[in-house]
């Protein structure tokens, strides 16, 4: 049995990054059919636009895809393509693991966070306007039905996955209609799962403070979009920065794995960059397809190389490159 899995290189460090995860994933002993779509950069010349439906048609007909980062202009541009892909396929949770590693060095220990993030809307909807030369206005969508749908995600996840708590992170206080929804949709559904799940909320700024402070109280938080995008660096910074740091994005049709990171573009092409954000993104979605053991396997194998700390990248202190890393790990799967 072989997956059909569709691959986004994507930009500046991604294409470096996707080659070492392909083999590192392929040394697990799983098949793939790689089914690789370009996407980003290379395909505004080409094609005229970073995001050719080819690649949306791909990941729908495989339903599952791994995924490189893609650069994003600043201020001007075309939009992003990792928000247009979480619209298009309806990716509406945004799952962040944040685990402390032996061999990573941070100021924290013991920290197992999961950061679940709604994909779909809040600021992200991306409507936003001029008003006059002087001032822009951008609109935060906030509704329901996609917070009762995050929020029993981020439960049943902590159900599934032997979890004792979910927080909710808002600024009810403040943006009492926008948040103050995404609140008591949060509270409804934590109803359905009392006594069997814990459950509390947190406003963003002293989550903000008590994630720096006490990380080991918290388990899994469930966000809007822009306070999960932000909370998420946040909690890849505790535990050792964004090199290390997997993510999934999940629908009901299609799931995208990516790691938190970006293109970082001045590492591009220089056999640099840390591979493991990728690597640990496969991970998830060998769990996601249902294989469970090759996940583990695969996450020790990543565990292992960095605890020892021989072949790790200069983020994590060393020297090794990206294929160095990617090889030692693939030759722990192997043995
Ligand atoms: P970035 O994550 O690309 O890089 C920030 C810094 O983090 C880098 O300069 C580097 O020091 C470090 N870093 C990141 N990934 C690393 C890795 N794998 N190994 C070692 N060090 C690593 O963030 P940025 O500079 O803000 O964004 C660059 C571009 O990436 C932007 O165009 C942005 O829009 C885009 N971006 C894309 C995604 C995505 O595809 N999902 C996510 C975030 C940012």
């Amino acid at each position: 049995m072989s997956y059909a899995v569709t691959l986004i290189p994507g930009d500046g460090i991604g294409p470096e990054l996707a080659d070492v995860a392909r083999s590192v994933l392929e040394a697990t002993g799983i098949a793939f059919e790689w089914d690789v779509q370009q996407a980003g950069e290379a395909t505004i010349a080409s094609e005229g636009t970073p995001l050719p439906d080819r690649v949306v048609e791909s990941i729908r007909r495989n339903g599952v895809a791994l995924k490189g980062p893609i650069t994003t202009p600043v201020g001007g541009g075309f939009r992003s393509v990792n928000v247009a892909l979480r619209q298009a396929l309806e990716l509406y949770a945004n799952v962040r693991p944040a685990r402390s590693m032996a061999g990573v060095a941070s100021r924290y220990e013991k920290v197992d966070l999961i950061i679940v993030r709604e994909n779909t809307e809040d600021l992200y909807a991306g409507i936003e306007h001029r008003v006059g030369p002087d001032a822009a206005e951008s609109i935060k969508i906030i509704t329901r039905a996609a917070s009762q749908r995050i929020a029993r995600y981020a439960f049943e996840y902590a159900l599934r996955n032997g979890r004792r708590r979910v927080t909710a992170v808002h600024k009810a206080n403040i943006m009492k209609l926008s948040d103050g929804l995404f609140l008591e949709s949060c509270q409804q559904i934590a109803a359905e799962y009392e006594g069997r799940i814990g459950f509390d909320d947190r406003i963003v700024d002293n989550m903000c403070m008590q994630l720096v402070q006490k990380p080991e109280l918290y388990d899994v938080l469930v966000l809007p979009n822009l306070y999960g995008d932000i909370v998420s660096d946040l909690a890849a910074g505790l535990v050792g920065g964004l090199g290390v740091a997997p993510g999934a994005n999940i629908g009901e049709k299609a799931a995208v794995f990516e790691p938190v990171h970006g293109s970082a573009p001045k590492y591009a092409g220089q056999d640099k960059a840390n591979p493991t954000a990728l690597i640990l993104s496969g991970a998830l979605m060998l769990r996601h397809l249902g294989e469970t053991d090759a996940a583990e396997r695969l996450e020790s194998a990543v565990r292992a190389e960095i605890a020892q700390g021989t072949t790790v990248t200069y983020d994590l202190g060393g020297s090794a490159g990206t294929s160095e890393f990617g090889a030692a790990v693939a030759a722990r799967l192997r043995d």
